[in-house]
């Protein structure tokens, strides 16, 4: 046991952001529910509108709740600010729109997120936006998609329902060769898993509504500055000048907040941050506990032979194994898997079989979660679009909980054997 000065992961994830000497001694924030605040002055509230302090103004711009769970995610992901939105859409669109302009394209991995992909593809498109759809995995496809109209590369940590997992450090440093940011969205991994700011990643995308919250009780989304791009040097990004010249920086975070998050009215509700901070106080031990249980589930489901194919990143088998290792530290592989069980008319019996195990759309619950991707999330796509999405009619998603393991394989057991 080494003992230092600096806090250690899982001290700093409850400990960080709190400041109980301005809460009457209370170790939790209060939940600020209130809609605007009272200033002083007349000068007050002018200097306050121009930046000059950090006091609030109205719950669309900033709230106190709201503004402790910015300072423990950004100190969580190694970041310098962050921004709290209504839910992980609003933190990837305001992310992307920050950056983009009619006629701009980025480069993006072909694995994504469900809404990721239909913002990009169907509603950018309206605006002129071109992304660049390569394999995550592929960092040649990756460097030749990049021309002069690029303005970001994004990439998710795992990749879902493909479970591919992109070199974070090697993607950084092809975006950075060609003067664009990295933004990552790390959802499926958490800081707990990977800090994409460390490997070189200059913005972190979260849903916090998955494994950060951790209880389905709080949707929400933050986008976390890593505070190091160079956006007055790279040539790239003329538009960001008053953004520089205010924020120094910070001025991605300043575009984000001041361009759209606070005119499109993605405000988070402080309730959602209060849940979303007590769910962050046993991120470490619930994510111990999803990847562990998680590589057993993949081990007994691989035994079964009604089940065609399994990937999960944590078996050796599987194409993202060794990237996996080396990015997440070897301390797991995050909690998500998808398997294969012939058809859909299969994959749907083997769904209504089982008795514990939650059939709905979400991840990153304590409670083992189960959904047939092809026939729900991706009802409306056509055929081409489902293929190369790698969403298969018989592709089942399970999200393994932290409940005992012994009865997470029972249920699944029993519905395989009910086939
Ligand atoms: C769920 C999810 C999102 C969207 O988050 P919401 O909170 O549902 O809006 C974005 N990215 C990933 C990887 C997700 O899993």
């Amino acid at each position: 046991m080494t003992l230092k000065k600096d806090k250690h992961f899982n001290t700093r994830v409850i400990h960080d952001g709190l400041s109980p000497e301005k809460w009457e001694g209370s170790t939790l924030p209060p939940i600020f529910q209130t809609a605007s605040h009272a200033h002083p002055t007349a000068e007050n509230l002018s200097q306050t509108f121009g930046g000059k302090t950090t006091d609030h103004i109205y719950m669309r711009l900033t709230n106190p709740t709201n503004r402790v769970l910015e300072q423990k995610l950004a100190a969580l992901e190694g970041g310098q600010a962050a921004v709290v939105m209504s839910s992980g859409m609003a933190a990837v669109t305001n992310a992307c729109l920050a950056l983009l302009r009619a006629g701009d394209e980025f480069v993006t991995g072909n694995s994504l997120f469900m809404s990721s992909y239909v913002l990009f593809a169907n509603i950018f498109k309206k605006y002129d936006v071109t992304p660049r759809f390569v394999e995550s995995t592929d960092m040649s496809a990756i460097e030749n998609a990049i021309n002069d109209k690029t303005r970001f590369v994004y990439l998710e940590t795992i990749g879902n329902p493909k479970m591919d997992v992109p070199d974070l450090a090697e993607a950084a440093e092809i975006a950075h060769r060609h003067g664009l940011p990295l933004l990552v969205d790390n959802t499926m991994a958490t800081p707990y898993l990977c800090c994409p700011l460390e490997l070189g990643a200059d913005i972190v995308i979260h849903s916090t509504t998955k494994y950060l919250s951790g209880h389905g009780d709080a949707t929400g989304g933050a986008v976390i500055d890593g505070g190091t791009f160079p956006w007055a040097n790279s040539g790239r990004f003329p538009d960001f000048k008053p953004f520089i010249d205010r924020k120094g920086p910070l001025a991605f975070t300043d575009k984000v907040w001041r361009e759209h998050h606070i005119n499109f009215g993605t405000t988070q509700a402080p309730l959602h941050s209060y849940l979303t901070m007590i769910g962050i106080d046993t991120l470490a031990l619930r994510m111990e506990r999803h990847m562990e249980n998680a590589l057993s589930v993949a081990r007994y489901l691989r035994e079964r032979p009604e089940i065609s194919w399994l990937n999960y990143p944590g078996l050796e088998d599987s194409p993202s194994h060794a990237t996996a290792k080396k990015q997440f530290g070897g301390k797991g592989f995050s909690g998500l898997m998808a398997f294969g069980l012939g058809d859909q008319e299969t994959s749907f019996k083997f769904i209504n079989n089982l008795k514990m195990i939650y059939h709905l759309a979400n991840l990153g619950d304590c409670k083992t979660l189960i959904i047939h991707p092809y026939s729900s999330q991706y009802l409306s796509f056509d055929e081409p679009t489902r293929e190369a999405l790698s969403i298969h009619a018989d592709l089942v998603r399970l999200s393994v909980g932290i409940e005992d393991v012994e009865d997470i394989c029972y249920d699944l057991g029993q519905a395989l054997d009910s086939l």
